[in-house]
């Protein structure tokens, strides 16, 4: 990869959780690095994540003080565990004679909205880094982290590090922005619930979003949306594999067409699945439209919608996926709701235990037996549905979280192998 680019093109790499887990992995790390600016690679900025387990040592550690914690002070905490990956990878970059300048997103410039642990980025000020060039020094980025103008922590919620990346790499003006993590790419599955998922060499960045957005966690979504809009290549590889191993390229369709011909590319699981159910509705009402508003003004995402009639009365049902994480905040506003504006009859519902499993594919498109087969394969498996939703090129299904593995390999022995 390297090679096909000039000595002074910009890179941008990010290593992951387990790529910097303990003093070794950081060390290993930095004689990667070190080995390309003595190679003579001079415009090197390495954004990192918190070591592994440590952002979730610190939600703990703030849920066990108030686990409604939410907002400035729980931001400030969770993204605590990236500076210190950024000090000690600076650290150890000038233990192999390597100079390096760290920087948490307040002292670059990192500005983002201020809806706290899921803020978007809005503008990297990039002259320290460049500055940090001339004088030759690697930038080494907390991933993660994010600055309102006023100056507040915010954090671009979990796996939020490639996003960090590849916004720098568009503000860099970056030749590619390259994901290190602790597999060799983007797999037709997760490899550690199907053992026989292959490796997607070139993958489209269409198909890479909703493979993210549907729980495949190697890429954080909004990373895949900024490198399709900006057209940033991305490369994904594993931090301890050499450097010509293979290796997952994201790139737009008409490049990737090896993908064309599959119907469905990859199949996802997303564990994050809660539901909410709303009974005793009358049927011109509008208490729907009031808490989905109300969700919206939250930032809370409504996923799969189920609209039905229970055969014993003459009321409506809605029942609506949510993150298990934002169930919550999601019940508390809904009660809350309910008893300001005195909805007669209204009832609630929630269920955790659930998880998400998707076949997803460009392919679809063109082939319509999808539905058909998933159903198939997994009542044929003894597997019940939850809940169903279908797009032009995914179909998902919402199962019991003890089916979740099960599931997903039973859709890739379907659709893939
Ligand atoms: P990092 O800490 O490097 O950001 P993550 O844990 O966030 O790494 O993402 C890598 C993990 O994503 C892998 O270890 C793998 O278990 C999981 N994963 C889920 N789906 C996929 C997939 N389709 N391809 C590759 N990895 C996947
Ligand atoms: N450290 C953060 C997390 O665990 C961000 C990341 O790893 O990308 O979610
Ligand atoms: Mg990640």
């Amino acid at each position: 990869m390297y090679s096909q680019f000039p000595k002074d093109a910009v890179v941008v790499q990010k290593y992951g959780g387990t790529s910097v887990g303990n003093a070794e992995r950081i060390k290993n790390v930095a004689a990667r690095i070190a080995r390309q600016v003595k190679a003579g690679h001079s415009r090197l900025a390495v954004v990192v994540s918190a070591r592994s387990g440590e952002t979730n040592r610190l939600v703990e550690m703030v849920n066990e003080v108030n686990p409604q914690a939410s907002g400035k002070a729980y931001d400030m905490a969770v993204a605590a565990g990236e500076q210190v990956s950024v000090a000690l990878m600076a650290a150890a970059l000038e233990a192999q004679g390597v100079k390096a300048r760290p920087f948490n997103a307040y002292n670059l410039g990192i500005y983002t909205d201020d809806l706290h642990s899921k803020a978007r980025i809005q503008h990297i000020n990039t002259k320290p880094i460049e500055d940090g060039w001339k004088d030759g020094a690697v930038a080494v980025v907390a991933g993660f982290q994010g600055i309102t103008p006023e100056m507040e922590l915010t954090t671009l919620g979990r796996g939020g590090s490639d996003t960090s990346a590849v916004a720098l790499a568009v503000a860099l003006k970056a030749a590619f922005c390259e994901i290190n993590t602790d597999v060799d790419g983007v797999f037709t599955a997760d490899p550690r619930i199907v053992k026989d998922a292959r490796l997607i060499k070139d993958l489209d960045y269409e198909v890479a979003f909703e493979m993210a957005s549907l729980g495949s966690k190697v890429l954080h979504p909004r990373c895949v949306e900024l490198g399709a809009k900006f057209k940033m290549p991305l490369t994904v590889r594993n931090t301890f594999t050499p450097d010509d191993h293979q290796r997952t390229r994201v790139m737009p369709f008409n490049e990737a067409d090896s993908i064309e011909a599959l119907v469905v590319a990859g199949v996802t699981l997303d564990r994050n699945v809660a539901k909410i159910t709303i009974s005793g509705l009358a049927k011109e009402s509008q208490v729907i439209s009031d808490i989905f508003q109300k969700l919206g003004t939250l930032g809370v995402n409504v996923d799969i919608i189920v609209h039905d009639k229970p055969s014993t009365d003459q009321t409506m049902r809605v029942g609506f996926s949510v993150a298990k994480t934002d169930l919550d905040a999601a019940g508390r506003a809904i009660g809350k709701l309910i008893e300001e504006k005195k909805y007669a009859g209204v009832t609630v519902s929630t269920e955790s235990g659930l998880a998400k499993v998707s076949a997803v594919g460009v392919g679809m498109r063109s082939y319509a037996g999808v539905a058909g087969r998933t159903f198939a394969a997994l009542t044929g498996h003894g597997i019940g549905i939850n809940m169903i939703s279908t797009s032009e090129i995914k179909i998902s299904v919402v199962v019991d979280e003890k089916d979740a593995d099960k599931a997903t390999q039973v859709l890739h022995a379907e659709f893939i192998k």
